[in-house]
């Protein structure tokens, strides 16, 4: 596929289609049947979900697979040639995340292919408009699609705000490449995140010509894998992507302009959150709005009995240690005990810190000679655990990442 086709969404409305109550194969054929999707026949039509990780059906860190099932439909219908597939996060398999998820399983039902991304070398896609990035490593099958849909679940997220179809095509960025985007040193003279700015330049060269939220179980705090379920039973879909996830900020109590990603993106032209453009149908949409816990500012209030030195992290090393303690603050506080206090440090800018401390990632690296070192950059769950049980002789084949 052509770059400049995915540079453009083939319908230039600024209609929103959402649909609630009927579970997600009804709320998904209905916003779909109210799309022209004409476009589409004897096409090559990716569908692009959020499989970026390992999790039960309807739990609300993948897409459901039902909101898939009704796509692949939907789209056979319209006359395109169906696959489904994406790039899971650094040490996930493509296919384990679509088996759990469910997705792999009305795959086959429809005998439709399940394309793993990451499989074949990727692309390197120019990015001229790009501020924080200016070339992408994108997964071959991505370009090669005529159309792209992107069918996010409706997430908070702890470092974009929100994770929808805009953010979702993250996914079509080859294997260890995507974390790059959470390590961009901070741009000169811009007060934006660079992670906020990369996504905004990755959507003016991998815009989806479809966004197709699910909302059936969605996900708020601490997002997008630590949150809390969210379930909604609404399915949103529009051909402006950025349109797509104003409704759905709209629904999640968020305000699109206060999501970096999407004001930025929106700011250049790539689609539009200004609501006063945007008709949503039906017109009582606001009526099944819930508002999604925000996820947290920071990991000290998160986790109070723990103190977080931070200093000049990047996300990547964030998100770990958000999602480590999440799952085994337990065995850290262990590993301190009762008479020290629980201290760990993350980020580059650490010229000092205290004897003992839980030093995580390589740019901790100067103070191993005092402290507990977990290198990695980014550092993974797994070795974080190995470090403190290796120290609290609890050591055991425990995964995580
Ligand atoms: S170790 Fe962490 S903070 Fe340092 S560069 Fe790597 S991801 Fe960023």
């Amino acid at each position: 596929m052509a770059i400049s086709s995915l540079d453009r969404p083939l319908g230039r409305s600024v209609s929103v289609h959402v649909a609630h109550g009927n579970g997600a194969y009804k709320n998904t054929l209905a916003v779909l049947e109210q799309l022209d999707l004409s476009f589409v026949r004897g096409r090559r039509v990716l569908l692009k979900p959020n499989m970026g990780r390992i999790a039960e059906p309807a739990s609300g860190v993948t897409t459901h697979p039902q909101v898939l099932a009704a796509a692949i439909d939907a789209f056979r219908d319209a006359g395109a040639e169906v696959a489904l597939g994406d790039s899971p996060i650094l040490g996930v398999k493509s296919h384990d995340a679509f088996e759990a998820s469910g997705a792999a399983a009305v795959a086959a039902q429809r005998d439709c292919p399940i394309l793993d991304l990451d499989r074949r070398r990727y692309v390197n896609v120019p990015v001229p408009e790009g501020r924080a990035v200016h070339s992408l490593k994108v997964c071959p099958d991505v370009l090669e699609a005529d159309v792209v849909v992107s069918i996010p679940v409706m997430k908070t997220h702890m470092h974009t705000g929100v994770s929808l179809s805009v953010k979702n095509m993250k996914g079509c960025l080859w294997r260890r490449s995507k974390v790059e985007l959470h390590m961009l040193p901070p741009l000169e003279g811009c007060d934006e995140k660079p992670l906020d700015v990369a996504i905004a330049d990755m959507a003016s060269v991998l815009r989806p010509h479809l966004g197709l939220v699910d909302g059936t179980v969605g996900q708020q705090g601490l997002g997008p894998s630590a949150g809390q379920p969210k379930p909604l039973d609404v399915v949103l879909a529009s051909t402006d992507a950025f349109a797509a996830d104003a409704v759905a900020c709209g629904l999640m109590g968020v305000t699109p302009d206060d999501v970096p990603h999407l004001r930025l993106g929106a700011q250049r032209g790539y689609g539009t959150i200004d609501m006063n453009q945007i008709v949503v149908t039906p017109d009582g949409w606001h009526d099944w709005a819930s508002s999604f816990l925000p996820p947290p500012k920071d990991l000290a209030i998160e986790f109070p009995d723990l103190t977080v030195l931070d200093v000049n992290s990047c996300s990547a090393c964030q998100s770990t240690l958000l999602l480590f303690l999440k799952r085994h603050r337990d065995r850290v506080l262990e590993y301190f005990g009762d008479d020290n206090e629980a201290t760990i440090a993350i980020g580059k800018g650490h010229t000092t810190v205290p004897e003992g401390t839980l030093c995580v990632g390589n740019c901790t690296a100067r103070h191993r000679d005092h402290c507990c070192f977990v290198p990695g950059c980014p550092p993974v769950g797994s070795q974080i655990l190995a470090a403190v049980q290796d120290r609290t002789g609890t050591n055991q084949s425990t995964a995580t990442q």
